[in-house]
């Protein structure tokens, strides 16, 4: 079963986590699961918290600025986000296009299922 990471960074952000599916909102392609730490909107994606999929997962850990590429649907190919650093907490992230995605709160049970059935 999945465990919410929980570090420094949790609870500067406000201690509460949440599982957050998000779509293309072009085409509805599922782009991944992301750890959504704290209250208020999503504007960026922290790179330590996309949970699912493990090609995604692999494809944004240990980077750099220079090496982090967009993050892109692999369907419709349309730009969802693009690294940044967010100089608040220093790390780097990936910053949302408005408006480019859809996010669906679901729980760790949704989250098991849905990795079962892929
Ligand atoms: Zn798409």
């Amino acid at each position: 079963m999945y465990k919410f990471k929980k570090d420094s960074y949790t609870r500067n952000r406000g201690g509460t986590s949440t599982l957050l599916k998000l779509n293309c909102r072009r085409c509805n392609n599922l782009i991944c699961i992301y750890q959504k730490d704290g209250p208020g909107n999503l504007y960026r994606l922290y790179c330590d918290r996309i949970v699912y999929p493990k090609s995604l997962v692999e494809n944004v850990t240990n980077k750099n600025i220079k090496n982090l590429e967009n993050l892109c649907c692999e369907k419709c190919n349309a730009i969802l986000a693009v690294p940044m650093i967010y100089e608040k907490e220093k790390l780097l992230a990936l910053r949302l296009f408005a408006d480019a995605i859809e996010k669906t709160k679901i729980t760790i049970k949704d989250y098991e299922n849905l990795k079962s059935t892929k």
